[in-house]
């Protein structure tokens, strides 16, 4: 270190000011986390900039959320300062693209003032064009269409591109037909979608050497963080961009490719050198992130992931507090107690930015808010929205709110068309007029309506229909508890199965959301009492000032550090997801590894995991055994309590006996119900299962001695 340095590079060690000096020829940064890749290569931007070797718009620099593009552009502003007029073009894949695109868009038949379709009217589009083709959207559902068009687009892929294996992928062949109507539907509305963004200006580059040229002339420099996530259509872009002038920097780490089901492919890294060979490799070592313990603990769990690059990782950071893994007895008491611990971090006068609770699903977020909510601590969910803010729990919530109260008109009309009945917007105005006109809620005047001739039958039995549902719905909110009340609309709704249908990750997800939001409810007196409970946790003001606890998935944590950081409900089937483990096979539970490695080495000085000895799966109090990621982290780098007896050894019984999870029958509770394989399948196979009325796990007093759990464990 030269005190002559420029700021940038003060406190940069070797191989990282290396990384900011090699500005001429292709360079692969690879390392672990935390070895400071983000910081080397804002400052090496920095240092183009700084040194003028390139005009701000002469720099492509590619980040993966907007959240780190603006990071990233702060902290270059304070590096350069007034030095230098102007910003380079720094964004995610898609931001770029867009503003590319823009310039361009004639040259693929769009206007510049093209539209960007949201998942949404993606769908509608697609529903359209299915029935035009006459085709049973029951059996060939548009969701499922639009993940594969997704995925083509993910890999560059045209419709004229696809291989025999693709075109069959969807009814019997028509894939190809599908993809091609498509494209040519959005032209005509002037549209596209997330994928086009890339795809089109990836035809535009190949097709119009002109333009190629202009841009591989124009970014002098080009950068990419979080490289191991870049998807093929990215991959090809980067190359055709960098090919001209080969200053290209790409920065990633193979350990923390999380995002495969979303195409990224993390051969990209391999293909670096093939495709820019005499790439300097930089590989970077030390830590700078979190204590040795935590380190550590994280090293030896991702050693157990085959098919490695391998990197040595060492920090010269203090030893630190070992990773504490704490079982508790249930999902309500994993948010009671970590609800306490930020309360304690808040009296030693910890602000709570500096922590964060990281989930492997979304729906994990829900218990934590409701605790929150009732103790008053302050929490933002990063990258999704709040649990009762999400679309399908909204939608369940108008159902029931229609239920209790028949003239809620904002509910009816958010549910009438979900799941789709075939109400055109003809039939929807006319009942509104007619409401209107009879000044009497929708819900009436649609029963009204049916009883006349004004509908067409179609729309006239559709909506007689879900009017008998309704009533059915009302005289059944008398008998059924409301738990049982919502999944019987749920499932005779037909939202269910809407969900089912759909073969997404995010339909998963949605269901998973919704099995929560039954779960939630049973621990409220009465409907009431719980639409109560919601309307006051929406109504919670988003004061921006007040230090806020983050809540978020691992996947959205990814390339950030918080001091305290809290890893919720590790037990199998929950992470690593259920999803991962029917697939079986090695790859879905490795990139559930990454993910584990990620989670943990977001941590600066402190990391707690949590696994609950009870989780509710629709209704049923389910026994979990804690993930097998646990077992996977050497003892010596772990402290084991657990909140109801038995220590350190009895959880490590359970972590003997986990071999197959699928063998494993755990005990039932306190034997009230009869034991149950331990299956946590896809919601949909589960959706059988009946809902109880037991409102919490039994206590431990209520089941015996603690070593019971120990048992489970062993009984196969
Ligand atoms: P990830 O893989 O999680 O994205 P990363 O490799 O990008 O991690 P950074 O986020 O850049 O790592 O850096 C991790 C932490 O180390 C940051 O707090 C950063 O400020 C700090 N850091 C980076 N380089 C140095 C250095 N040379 N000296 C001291 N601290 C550093
Ligand atoms: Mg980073």
């Amino acid at each position: 270190p030269n005190p002559s340095d420029p700021p940038y590079l003060q406190g940069l060690n070797g191989p990282q000011r290396q990384a900011v000096l090699t500005t001429e020829g292709p360079v692969l940064m690879l390392a672990g986390a935390g070895t400071g890749k983000t910081a080397a290569l804002t400052a090496r931007l920095a240092h183009i900039m700084a040194t003028r070797r390139a005009w701000p718009s002469e720099i492509l620099a590619v980040t993966f959320t907007n959240k780190a593009a603006r990071e990233m552009r702060e902290r270059i502003g304070r590096m350069v300062g007034d030095v230098v007029e102007g910003m380079p073009w720094l964004g995610t894949f898609h931001s770029i693209a867009a503003k590319m695109l823009r310039r361009h868009a004639e040259l693929v038949g769009l206007q510049s003032n093209f539209t960007i379709l949201d998942t949404d009217d993606q769908l509608r589009v697609l529903k359209q064009l299915i029935q035009a083709e006459g085709l049973d959207e029951k059996r060939w559902p548009a969701r499922q269409l639009a993940g594969l068009i997704d995925k083509w687009k993910n890999r560059g892929l045209v419709p004229a591109d696809l291989d025999a294996a693709d075109k069959e992928a969807y009814a019997d062949g028509k894939g190809q037909h599908f993809y091609a109507l498509y494209q040519a539907r959005l032209k005509t509305l002037n549209a596209c979608d997330f994928g086009d963004l890339l795809l089109h200006m990836l035809v535009i580059l190949k097709t119009h050497r002109d333009v190629l040229e202009q841009y591989q002339e124009r970014f002098k420099y080009i950068l990419v963080d979080e490289y191991q996530d870049t998807n093929a259509s990215q991959y090809l872009w980067l190359r055709l961009l960098a090919q001209q002038r080969k200053n290209i920097c790409c920065v990633g780490d193979d350990d923390q490719s999380i995002y495969s089901w979303r195409g990224a492919e993390v051969a990209n890294i391999l293909r670096f050198e093939k495709d820019f060979p005499g790439a300097t490799v930089i590989r970077l070592e030390q830590n700078y992130r979190s204590t040795p313990q935590i380190l550590a603990a994280a090293s030896a769990l991702i050693a157990q992931n085959s098919g490695r690059l391998g990197k040595t990782l060492w920090t010269d950071l203090e030893p630190g507090d070992k990773l504490r893994v704490v079982g508790v007895w249930d999902g309500p008491e994993e948010a009671r107690r970590i609800g306490e611990e930020l309360e304690s971090l808040q009296r030693r006068r910890v602000s709570l930015e500096r922590a964060a609770i990281l989930v492997r699903a979304q729906f994990q977020t829900r218990e934590f808010e409701d605790r929150f909510i009732a103790i008053g601590m302050p929490y933002r969910i990063v990258g999704g929205f709040r649990f009762y803010e999400r679309a399908e729990i909204r939608d369940a919530l108008a159902y029931l709110r229609l239920v209790q109260s028949p003239a809620d008109d904002l509910a009816f009309e958010r549910i009438i068309n979900t799941p789709k009945r075939g109400l055109g917007d003809k039939a929807l105005a006319r009942i509104h007029q007619f409401a209107r006109h009879e000044r009497t809620p929708l819900l009436h005047a649609a029963s009204r309506i049916t009883e006349t001739d004004e509908l067409t039958p179609q729309a006239r039995r559709q909506l007689a229909n879900f009017i008998a549902q309704m009533r059915s719905w009302q005289t059944k909110a008398n008998e059924l508890s409301h738990p049982e009340l919502t999944q019987l609309i749920l499932d005779e709704s037909g939202y269910t199965a809407m969900l089912q249908a759909d073969r997404s990750i995010e339909a998963a997800g949605r269901l998973e959301n919704l099995s929560e939001l039954v779960r939630a409810m049973e621990e409220y007196e009465s409907l009431e009492a719980f639409l109560e409970h919601v309307s006051l946790v929406m109504d919670r003001d988003n004061n921006d000032t007040t230090e806020t606890v983050t809540i978020m998935t691992i996947h959205a944590a990814k390339g950030l550090e918080f001091d305290h950081v809290f890893l919720a409900g590790w037990e199998d089937g929950v992470f690593p997801s259920q999803r991962s483990m029917d697939e079986g096979g090695t790859q879905s539970l490795e990139e559930e590894r990454r993910l584990a490695y990620v989670a943990i080495t977001r941590a600066r000085q402190r990391a707690s995991i949590y696994h609950a000895a009870n989780r509710r799966i629709y209704g049923q109090w389910v026994s979990s055994i804690p993930s097998r990621f646990i077992a996977e982290i050497p003892p010596e780098h772990v402290d084991s309590e657990n909140s109801f007896g038995g220590g350190q050894s009895l959880w490590r019984a359970n972590w003997s006996a986990q071999g197959d999870p699928f063998a494993h029958v755990a005990a039932n509770a306190a034997g009230r119900q009869p034991a149950r394989t331990m299956t946590r399948g896809p919601a949909w196979q589960r959706a059988t299962a009946q809902s109880s009325t037991i409102t919490r796990a039994p206590a431990p007093s209520e089941r015996g001695p603690a070593a019971s759990v120990g048992a489970k464990a062993r009984s196969d």
